[in-house]
């Protein structure tokens, strides 16, 4: 491709806008940060959100919604990648949006005992008692040009959403490939089951391949494209930390976590 693809982008009938890019990283004593990829698809009559990020980004995610002259009522449909809670707490903020999330996924979560995964045991609880709940199969087109690929691994009933567009299309692979680093690696942190991440991530890299110019979304990194064969990340990242080793509020540290694409 000669240009690469900025966002927002328009596929398939729908506007994407990236409300939220994720961000590849952990901390180092404080366990897991969960900047996780909210991504926003208006269409076909539709205002789709494709997860909520954790209870941090609920301030910047609102304001975003309302730079674009949105409110969290004007959400239709709340698409659920998958249950930790870095991608679906924030649910209960779109009062108006149907829920969907993925039949495996939600039997799996609700199995989960406390603490041994990224599962929020009690959201989990109160969204399979949610009366707008759909649960999601492989093949299901959810929404005009939108279909369901399983991606299990990462947790047992992950979704992967792709949509086709005239030219090209758009994989949300969400947390089914974290990062650049898992996709090309095909090696995976966090996972339920190396194995079945390894296979997932091998039929996203099809879905890559598929048509020139496709673009993969990741859960905790930014877009991808395929450059003469290379991973190629779209954007760039912008990430920092706000530190108070003072005496007064106004004495701050800020910590750059961007690094270079
Ligand atoms: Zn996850």
């Amino acid at each position: 491709m000669s240009q690469p693809p900025a966002f927002p982008a328009e596929v398939g009938g729908y506007r994407i806008d990236i409300l939220v890019a994720g961000y590849p990283g952990k901390s180092t004593q404080n366990g897991g940060i969960g900047w996780s990829t909210v991504v926003l698809l208006r269409g076909h009559g539709r205002v789709i959100l494709l997860d909520t990020g954790g209870f941090g980004v609920r301030k910047p995610l609102m304001h975003r919604l309302q730079v674009l002259g949105l409110t969290p009522a004007d959400v239709t449909d709340l698409l659920l990648s998958h249950a930790h809670w870095d991608h679906i707490v924030n649910y209960q903020l779109f009062p108006q949006a149907r829920l969907y999330i993925g039949r495996i996924e939600m039997d799996w979560a609700r199995s989960m005992p406390p603490g041994e995964t990224a599962v929020p045991e009690m959201y989990v609880e109160a969204l399979s008692r949610e009366p707008g709940l759909t649960l999601l199969e492989e093949g299901d087109e959810v929404f005009p040009n939108l279909r369901v690929e399983m991606g299990p691994g990462h947790t047992l009933g992950h979704l992967v959403f792709v949509l086709t567009g005239d030219t090209h299309d758009v994989i949300f692979a969400q947390d089914a490939a974290k990062t650049r680093a898992e996709f090309v690696s095909k090696r995976t942190d966090m996972t339920i089951d190396a194995a079945l991440s390894e296979a997932t991530i091998e039929k996203m890299w099809s879905l890559l391949r598929a048509r020139e110019g496709n673009i993969l979304l990741p859960g905790h990194d930014l877009p991808m494209i395929l450059v003469d064969g290379e991973v190629r990340l779209v954007g760039q990242r912008d990430a920092g930390i706000l530190a108070s080793f003072g005496m007064s509020l106004e004495d701050q540290t800020v910590f750059d976590l961007s690094a270079t694409a």
